[in-house]
This record gives structure tokens, sequence and C-alpha cells, in this order.
């Protein structure tokens, strides 16, 4: 059997990871990555990148944990290479804090982070309307340049760059054996999936070099986290809003909140301010498909709907789409041993 051609659709967070992951687990396979948009143009380089979780409702804790796991194990070796700075990873400390006690004082990725510890009294006057909070050391992607690395790492691989929207996935089954689907929100016209819905995210990128630790209101809307270029300042969590227009009265809000943690945000400059859609789902899609049409077949693998979460996890469900694209390619063998016989 010829070696399978295989489509990953989709060039953010979880697309150009998945390739990544596709590409080293089967080097014979010929790869592509289409996409009607690269990096700087998607939702991926609007995310914060910050390696805290949100929890989705109906995908298992422990599938969550291992994709959280597997992904800060990955990219704390990158943040501990001589690839950190062009990738854009690095460690940073800084604070969740609440006004009450939270009902789950040990979240399920507290000993994933590094130095997961309850802040002490001292600490907490830095926060005077907050009563409790947790200290610790996570990573933060930025975004651009952590796609612009994974892209470049992509092509050094042999991995082909189309920037074609895809009407159908199943028009692609002239040209390739298997597609595996990671447009994001855009799944919800491209598969008609019902389940998955927009969280419309709008954040500030603000020039601030003296921030260096993050803060996190306990709710995770108000957050302040330092990149290696900017500060994100955030944030708002709109379900099922599609607009992309930023709203300038949500950036003084977000400005306003966040300068009440940390006062010092006065004086940031170039506020530049960005939309993102999450694309959200009561679960993440990872799952295996096979489509028909008058004898012809496609298989397909779908990983899309990381929600609030997709630099949080990708690399752990990027793994398991290479785990699902390996059954494809079993599944291809299989048919065309059969078909000599
Ligand atoms: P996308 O980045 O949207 O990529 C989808 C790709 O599919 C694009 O290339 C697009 O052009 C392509 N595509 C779509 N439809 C088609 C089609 N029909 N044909 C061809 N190509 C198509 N997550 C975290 O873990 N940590 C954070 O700190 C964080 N902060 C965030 C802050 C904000 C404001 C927002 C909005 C999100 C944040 N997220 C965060 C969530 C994160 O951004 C998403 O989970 C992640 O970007 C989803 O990645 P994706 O690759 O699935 O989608």
């Amino acid at each position: 059997m010829a070696a399978p051609k295989v489509a990953v659709v989709g060039a953010g967070v979880a697309g150009l990871s998945a390739a990544l992951c596709v590409a080293d687990a089967f080097p014979a396979c010929s790869l592509a990555v289409l996409a009607e948009r690269f990096t700087p143009s998607t939702t991926s380089d609007v995310a914060a990148g910050m390696l805290i979780p949100h929890t989705a409702p109906d995908t298992p804790i422990h599938v969550q944990k291992q994709w959280f796991k597997e992904t800060f194990t990955h990219l704390f070796a990158i943040s501990n290479s001589a690839e950190a700075s062009e990738a854009g990873i690095h460690l940073v400390s800084g604070w969740r804090i609440f006004k009450s006690t939270p009902k789950e004082e040990l979240p399920f990725w507290s000993d994933v982070v590094l130095g997961f510890r309850t802040m002490s009294e001292s600490e907490l006057q830095k926060f005077p309307q907050h009563r409790y909070g947790q200290a610790f050391t996570t990573l933060k992607c930025d975004c651009p340049p952590y796609l612009l690395w994974m892209e470049k790492r992509l092509k050094a691989k042999g991995v082909q760059m189309f920037t074609r929207k895809v009407a159908n996935l199943w028009e692609l089954h002239n040209e390739y054996d298997i597609v595996v689907n990671c447009t994001g929100i855009g799944a919800h016209q491209l598969v008609g999936d019902q389940e998955l819905f927009p969280v419309r995210g709008q954040v500030l990128k603000v020039h601030a070099p003296w921030v260096k630790n993050f803060v996190q209101d306990g709710d995770g809307l108000t957050y302040i986290y330092p990149g290696i270029s900017n500060v994100t300042l955030g944030g708002t969590r709109e379900k099922e809003v599609w607009s992309l227009s930023p709203d300038p009265s949500t950036t003084k809000d977000i400005f306003d909140r966040c300068c009440s943690l940390e006062p010092s945000l006065q004086a940031a400059q170039e506020v530049k301010v960005r939309v993102g859609l999450r694309p959200s789902r009561a679960s993440v899609r990872l799952q295996r498909e096979v489509w028909s049409q008058g004898g012809a077949k496609l298989l397909v693998v779908h990983n899309y709907g990381h929600g609030s979460g997709g630099f949080s996890m990708h690399w752990g469900t990027a793994k398991e789409v290479a785990r699902l694209v390996g059954e494809c390619i079993a599944a291809l063998q299989d048919s065309s041993s059969r078909a000599k016989l």
C-alpha cells in the first residue's frame, strides 16, 4: 500500500500540534496542513496561552488531568531548552485569588503545576479585597511565536501548508485518505456540530514590562498574564456571542478591573484590543469516524471543542489524535490487503 495521505484541517494550536504528533509518529505519511487562516489570524493568536485548565463538564477529570500533564511536561521541556525564547514558552509564577475560600481548595491540576500552595497572610496583603489565595508556578505560551515555531518545525519535516477554506470535508476524499478536523469554532459550520458554541473573549495586550507575576481572580474572569513581549489583561466570557468587534466599554471595564488588582498597570502603554471565539462544548470532540459515499471512503479524526483550554491541553489531545490516526492507518492497510486476496 502507498504511504497514506493525511490532511490536517486547521492551523490553530490544535491543528499544528496534531500535525506535529502525526508527523513524529508516522514519518512515512504524506502530511499537509490546510487552513483558511494561519498565525497571526487564528483564535489561538488571541489567547493568553496560560496553562491553567478550565474544567470541561463532560470529559472525565482523569482524562483532562492526563492531557494537562502531557502538555505541561512537553512545554516544560521546551522552556528548559535553547528553543524557549523562539518558541515563546516560559515559566511564570503568581497568584489565584478569591474573595472567600473556594469549594475546591485543591484543583485537579494542583500537583501538575509547580510548587502549588496556599498563600500566606503577608502575601495576601497585596490584594486587600481578597481573603484566600493559591500561589504556584506554571507555563505560558506567547501564542503567535509558539504557532510560528510549530509551523517552522512542520515545514522542516516536509509538511506542506496550504491556505484553503474547506466547505465540506468530503471534498478532500479524492486527495487524502485521512482527514483530521481541527477547525475550532469553524466546525460549527463545517460539520454542523450544534453542540459547539462560541464563548466570546475580549482581551487587552499591553506593554508593562515591570509586571512579572500573574494574577487570576478566582472566577477566572479578571486576569493579568505577563508574557515575554506583552501582558494580557482579561477578560470576558460571553456565551453564544459571535461578534468579533471589540467593544470600547468592555475595554475600559477590563482595564479598570485589572488596575484594581495591580494599580501599577495605570502606567501601561500601547493597548491593543483582541477578540476571539472560544470553541466550546461540554466535551472536546476527539473521535474517529468512517465517512462513505457511493463506495468511496474517507477516514476522519475530529479534534475540536477545546473551549477555554486549548493551550492547557493541546499536546495531550494531539497525542490522542496520533493514536487515532494510527488506527485509521491500520484500517487502511487491512482493507488494502483484503482487496489483494
Ligand atoms: P483556532 O485557533 O480557531 O484554529 C482553527 C483553525 O481552523 C484556523 O486555522 C482556521 O482558519 C481553521 N478553519 C476553521 N474552519 C475552516 C474551514 N472551513 N476550512 C479551512 N480551515 C478552517 N486557552 C488556554 O489554554 N489558556 C489561555 O490562557 C487561553 N486564553 C484565551 C483567551 C481568549 C480571549 C480566548 C478567545 C481564548 C483563550 N483560550 C485559552 C482558548 C484557546 O484560545 C482555544 O481553546 C484554542 O485557541 C482553540 O484552538 P483551535 O486550534 O481549536 O482553534
